[in-house]
C-alpha cells in the first residue's frame, strides 16, 4: 500500500467505524437461549461456517461432533481441533473467528496458549447484557433482521418470516400441523394457498415482519418454472392420496415429481409479498455446510421472476458468490433487483473487495447492501463486522486511489452501504 493510499484508507474506515448499521441478515438465538446453554469455545464457534472448512480439510464427521458436544474436555478437545485448525486457520471463515476474538475478549489468536483462556474469557461474559455489550456498544447495530424468529426482541431485531416448509414439503407433516394449529381442514390446493396467504398477512399485521427469506437453494435449483393451478392441483391431490394411505413419511417413496407444485407455491408467495409489500430476500451462490450443487444457487434462474413481478423488490444474498458477476448483470438489468453482502465477507476478503469495485462500476449506489453477519453466534457477527468494516473501507479507498470517485462520494456510498439502503428498503 502506497502512503497516499493507505491515508485515504485511514479517513474512509475512521469515518465507516462512526455509522450505524442496519445488519441485513442474522440467525441468532436469543440472548435468554443463550445464557441457558453451556457455552465452551467449541462448541458456540463451531456450530457453523469455520467447522466447514475443518471438514473440508479432513475432519471427520464423529470429531467434529465431539467437538460441538457436550464434553467439558477441554484440553481433549483441543487435540481434536488442533490438526485440522492449523490446515485451515488460513481460511477467512476461521479468521472471522480470530477476528470476534480479539474485539470481544481482546486476545489476539487462537492458539495453545491461549484457548483455556478465550474458553474461561466466554464462559465468564456469558450473562444478562451480553447482547447489548456486543451488537450495541462494540458494533453500534441498530437492528439486524432476524431470519425465522417472529417472537424477536425488537431492542436488537426485526423479524424475516421463512415460508419454504409451506412449499417444500420435509419430514414433518406440515399439513397436519397447519389443520391442527389453524382448525381448518386441507382438502385440496386452494386450501393450501389461502393458509400461505392468510400466514405471510398475519405476520406482517401482529409480528411486524419486514420481509419473506427463502433459502431453497440449499435442496433445489432456484428456477420456479410457470405452473398452472391444474398441474399443480394434480400433484397436491397426490399428495393428500399418498399421506391418507401411507402416512406422510413414505412420501419421499413415492417419487412423486413435486418440482412444478413448489413451482407453482413459490408464485403464490411472491405473489403474497406484492399484495403485503413484502421485499423477498432470497439466498444465492454458496451453500453452509459441505457437499452440495452449487449450480442450484446461481441467481439467474431467478430471471423469470424478477420479470413476472417487477412491483416485487427482490434482496439476492451472499453477493451471488460465486456467481456475482451474474447477480451485477441481473441487478443493472432489473430495478426489483439489490445486492446484498451478508455472509460475503467471510468467503473472501479479497474477492468481496473486488466484488464491492466491481459493483460501484456496474449498479446505483442504492442497491447495494453492505453487511449482514448470518451468524448463530454473536461473537461471529462481531468479527464479522469488523471485517465489513474494513473491506468497504478498502474498496471505496481503492476507487479513490483510482480516481474513479472522490472522498466525499466515498464516504457517502460507504454510509448508504451500511445504513441508508436497507433502513429505506426495509421501511425500518
Ligand atoms: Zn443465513
Amino acid at each position: 500500500m502506497k502512503m497516499n493510499h493507505k491515508k485515504i484508507y485511514m479517513e474512509i474506515l475512521e469515518h465507516i467505524n462512526k455509522v450505524p448499521v442496519i445488519d441485513t441478515h442474522e440467525h441468532l438465538e436469543s440472548e435468554d437461549v443463550r445464557l441457558n446453554r453451556t457455552v465452551d469455545l467449541f462448541n458456540t464457534y463451531l456450530i457453523h461456517y469455520a467447522s466447514s472448512d475443518l471438514v473440508s480439510s479432513g475432519m471427520g464427521d464423529n470429531e467434529l461432533a465431539f467437538l460441538t458436544g457436550d464434553s467439558t474436555d477441554m484440553e481433549k478437545k483441543w487435540s481434536v481441533f488442533k490438526p485440522y485448525w492449523e490446515r485451515a486457520r488460513n481460511t477467512t471463515y476461521c479468521k472471522s473467528l480470530i477476528s470476534a476474538t480479539k474485539g470481544i475478549y481482546g486476545i489476539d489468536d487462537i492458539n495453545e496458549d491461549t484457548y483455556l483462556l478465550i474458553d474461561a474469557k466466554m464462559k465468564e461474559c456469558n450473562k444478562k447484557g451480553f447482547y447489548k455489550h456486543v451488537l450495541k456498544d462494540l458494533c453500534n447495530i441498530e437492528v439486524s433482521i432476524l431470519d425465522s424468529d417472529i417472537r424477536c426482541d425488537k431492542e436488537f431485531f426485526r423479524s424475516a418470516i421463512r415460508m419454504d416448509r409451506y412449499i417444500k414439503f420435509e419430514s414433518v407433516d406440515v399439513i397436519a400441523e397447519v389443520e391442527k394449529q389453524n382448525n381448518i381442514t386441507v382438502t385440496g390446493l386452494s386450501d393450501w394457498v389461502e393458509y400461505i396467504n392468510r400466514a405471510v398477512a398475519r405476520y406482517k399485521k401482529v409480528y411486524g415482519i419486514v420481509c419473506i427469506k427463502t433459502a431453497m437453494a440449499y435442496e433445489r435449483i432456484l428456477k420456479y418454472d410457470k405452473t398452472s393451478f391444474f398441474d399443480a392441483e394434480r400433484i397436491f391431490d397426490s399428495v393428500l392420496a399418498i399421506r391418507a394411505k401411507y402416512g406422510w413419511n413414505r412420501l419421499c417413496d413415492a417419487n412423486l415429481e413435486l418440482k412444478p407444485l413448489e413451482d407453482y407455491l413459490m408464485h403464490i408467495l411472491v405473489q403474497c409479498a406484492a399484495e403485503q409489500n413484502l421485499p423477498v430476500q432470497i439466498h444465492t451462490g454458496l451453500q453452509e455446510r459441505n457437499g452440495n450443487y452449487i449450480t442450484n444457487a446461481n441467481p439467474t434462474h431467478l430471471i423469470n421472476l424478477f420479470m413476472e413481478y417487477p412491483t416485487v423488490r427482490f434482496d439476492l444474498f451472499h453477493g451471488g458468490y460465486p456467481y456475482s458477476g451474474e447477480l451485477c448483470a441481473i441487478a443493472k438489468n432489473f430495478r426489483n433487483v439489490f445486492v446484498d453482502l451478508c455472509w460475503t465477507h467471510i468467503i473472501s476478503r479479497e474477492f468481496t473487495v473486488r466484488l464491492i469495485e466491481e459493483l460501484i462500476d456496474t449498479i446505483p449506489m442504492n442497491k447495494i447492501f453492505g453487511f449482514g453477519g448470518d451468524y448463530c453466534f454473536v461473537e461471529g457477527v462481531c468479527g464479522h463486522l469488523y471485517m465489513a468494516k474494513e473491506n468497504i473501507a478498502l474498496a471505496l479507498a481503492n476507487k479513490v486511489y483510482k480516481g474513479y470517485i472522490g472522498m466525499d462520494e466515498a464516504l457517502h456510498i460507504g454510509k448508504r452501504m451500511l445504513y441508508d439502503n436497507p433502513k429505506e428498503f426495509f421501511n425500518l
